[in-house]
């Protein structure tokens, strides 16, 4: 149970004034989190100095500036006319206007009654020579002054978001934050807290929202960094408490005889690469020893992971055990049961497939022979861990496709199998840095050799207006024996209405090719029920269809190995690794393939350098290095979709020197005190809270 200390930060954001029930969605999708603790992660970009007061006839032209005046005129303009409202107010020194387009008398005679005086606070300009303020930032009596006489810190937005609201949103965030003194001591170890200069929590967390100056905006203050070391130190001790909890349930060791795997390497038409027998070493040594594997094959689409899947399954059957197979859809599943029926055949290994879709009598009958041992290999979805599911001995779990599945799920899987051995299997390629962020949990092989004889793709990078070019040439060649994807971003028309839309682009497509291979052009799409895509699909890899507009619902590794032609509309639009992943579609069949990456002008230099990116390289670990590069860490991985722990405080390539240090701290914790009992216990598992590590408290004996 989360600390009642932590209850007014985790209360909605509705329950603050001035959200809503139409603005807290439109902030809680700026600031990625619908909860009051969330504004507190959402730190200012910069600042406005309102600190300068001088007198009118003093203040200098394009300044903010803020002013004691009173008010001494309105001038209203009449009825339907353009011109602006005004009001005059003196000090001292001379005059100045205040300008309000659309202004509404009601209002601003309120705001500003004439004789009155008024702080106010604005960029002064001098228009004909008279200075004046249009739309002044704030109007306020004298008493509230010091209100607006000081630096006010800027915050990133987004449409629908008014600075203001959102600045006096944080102020009541910051405001909800419990006593000092309610709070357990510090969780940060304090020679290093003394080392760095750092304040404590709810001081830094003070001071990030209170910027002076720039200096305090860089992400190398000490506030900033204590508040990124603190979210460091939470990610890496509740990956630490996962793993541990995974692994102290003790492993069977699992040691093959060898006999199936050379069966299957012999009816292999390729022998292993190097990174393939290396990774089935170290996957061998995890099986065998009493502890349980937790092992992530990193691997680029196409390097091969299937094989590896296969032969560490076979290890636990060789043992007299069963293995699982898990993919992410229904598509993959049976795409992996046609790879591997021939071979397992040949190895006398007995298969079963069991996705959502399965029913009544013949799921029935598969559980009871998976109950009775019959089944070696179960393949399936998500439904393989549904509770009646029961395995007479399973051994080993392999997740496809681990970028689907997060630290949650990875635990969950852990309580299901009890003590079985995980292998999970992801093609996007992590850059180094993040790896550890992400997957500490975990044990790492990599594939990073690809099979040998691959061409890389022929990737060309072309506006959306040569589209008429691209049909001829898809058309030639369809005529030369290609099959084709065709990629667009999104289904339906979204409300900015110029996203290519998949639907329609069939429907041109198919014109435009014609009577003779118009019919010939398909379309999947993430809203067709899994029966559909399924259909469709394999018209595609059959011989119903040359040409396949899709959405990203092919990204996700399905093999159609005749397709060499890839064409990906606003290809700017996309991540890097999601275009990498796309592309890794084509070309599996061995022969030259061709990629499209269409787009619409204009091309900021980023996006440039992001398409160049792919032009130049096929080489994921590089596409992935310099995705981090060019855009940062939060965006990468597509983290918000993918159930990857996000960062709202790091960058994580400013803070490696941090990670490492909070990797170390997580290490000792866990090694003195495994289960937060010590004298830092409280502290640590609110830290844990704060951040929403929440699963990882729920692996302590006393969560
Ligand atoms: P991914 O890592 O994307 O899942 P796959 O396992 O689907 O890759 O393998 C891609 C293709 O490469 C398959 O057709 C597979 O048979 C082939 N392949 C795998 N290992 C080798 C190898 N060592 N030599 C040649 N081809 C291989
Ligand atoms: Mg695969």
């Amino acid at each position: 149970m989360r600390p009642s200390l932590l209850d007014p930060l985790f209360r909605p954001l509705t329950s603050l004034k001035g959200a809503g029930k139409t603005m807290a969605p439109l902030i809680a999708r700026l600031i990625g989190g619908d909860k009051v603790v969330d504004l507190l992660w959402h730190l200012p970009s910069g600042l406005v100095d309102r600190r300068f007061s001088p007198l009118i006839a003093e203040a200098p032209d394009g300044v903010v500036v803020t002013l004691t005046v009173v008010v001494e005129a309105h001038q209203e303009p009449p009825p339907r006319s353009p011109s602006p409202y005004r009001v005059v107010c003196r000090d001292a020194s001379g005059f100045v206007t205040l300008v309000f387009f659309h202004g509404r008398a009601r209002y601003l005679t309120d705001l500003l009654p004439v004789g009155e005086t008024r702080v106010i606070s604005g960029k002064v300009e001098r228009f004909g020579g008279a200075p004046q303020i249009v739309h002044p930032t704030h109007v306020v009596p004298l008493a509230e002054a010091e209100a607006v006489r000081r630096v006010e810190p800027v915050y990133p937005l987004s449409g629908g978001v008014a600075g203001k609201v959102l600045a006096r949103l944080i102020a009541q965030a910051l405001d909800d934050i419990p006593d000092p003194a309610a709070w357990p001591a510090e969780w940060i170890d304090a020679p290093l807290k003394a080392r760095e200069g750092w304040p404590g929590w709810i001081d830094a967390l003070r001071a990030v929202h209170a910027p002076e100056d720039a200096e305090d905006l860089r992400p190398d203050h000490p506030a900033r960094r204590r508040l990124a070391y603190d979210e460091l130190l939470a990610t890496q001790l509740a990956l630490l408490l996962v793993r541990r909890a995974a692994r102290t349930v003790r492993g069977r060791p699992i040691v093959g005889t060898g006999a199936l795997r050379a069966k299957v390497l012999a009816a292999l038409p390729f022998a292993l690469t190097g990174a393939q027998s290396r990774s089935l070493a170290e996957i061998e040594g995890d099986m065998a020893s009493p502890a349980r594997m937790l092992r992530l094959l990193q691997g680029d689409v196409g390097s091969g992971k299937t094989v590896v899947a296969l032969l560490t399954m076979l290890t636990a059957v060789e043992a007299g055990a069963q293995a699982a197979l898990m993919a992410p859809t229904e598509i993959l599943a049976r795409q992996h049961i046609e790879t591997l029926a021939p071979l397992c055949a040949s190895a006398g290994v007995r298969l079963g497939l069991l996705t959502g879709r399965d029913k009544g009598r013949t799921r029935a009958a598969l559980l009871e022979a998976l109950a009775a041992g019959e089944i070696d290999i179960l393949v399936g979805t998500h439904a393989l861990f549904q509770d009646d599911v029961v395995f007479a001995a399973l051994a080993v779990v392999v997740v496809d496709e681990q970028h689907r599945f997060g630290v949650h799920q990875r635990l969950a899987l852990s309580d299901k199998g009890r003590a079985v051995d995980v292998l999970v299997m992801t093609a996007t390629p992590i850059p180094r840095t993040l790896t550890l962020t992400h997957y500490g949990d975990m044990d790492i092989s990599r594939l990073d050799e690809k099979p040998p004889g691959r061409l890389p793709p022929d990737t060309r990078v072309l506006p959306i207006d040569r589209l008429d070019d691209v049909i001829a040439a898809v058309t030639r060649a369809i005529d030369g024996g290609a099959k084709v994807y065709w990629v667009c971003p999104l289904i339906e028309d979204s409300e900015t209405g110029d996203m290519a839309a998949a639907v329609d682009r069939q429907a041109l497509l198919a014109d435009r090719l014609g009577p003779r291979l118009g019919p010939r052009v398909g379309l999947v799409h993430g809203r067709m029920k899994p029966g559909e895509k399924d259909a469709v699909m394999e018209a595609f890899s059959g011989d119903g269809l040359d040409l396949l507009v899709a959405t990203t619902v092919i990204e996700v590794g399905v093999n159609v190995p005749s397709a060499t032609v890839m064409v990906i509309e606003h290809a700017e639009r996309f991540g890097l690794a999601q275009l990498h992943q796309l592309r890794g579609r084509i070309g599996r069949g061995g022969g030259r393939s061709s990629c499209l990456l269409l787009y619409a002008p204009p091309l900021g230099e980023t996006a440039r350098a992001r398409l160049e990116t792919m032009r130049r390289t096929d080489d994921g670990f590089e596409i992935a290095e310099e995705d981090l590069r060019l855009r940062g860490a939060g965006e990468v991985l597509g983290t918000r979709q993918s159930g990857l722990p996000v960062f709202r405080l790091i960058d994580p390539l400013l803070a490696e020197d941090l990670l490492a240090i909070a990797r170390k701290q997580a290490e000792v914790i866990v090694e003195t005190d495994p289960d937060l009992a010590g004298p830092h216990g409280a502290a640590l598992r609110v830290l844990l809270y704060l951040f929403e590590r929440d699963a990882a408290v729920r692996t302590l004996r006393s969560g």
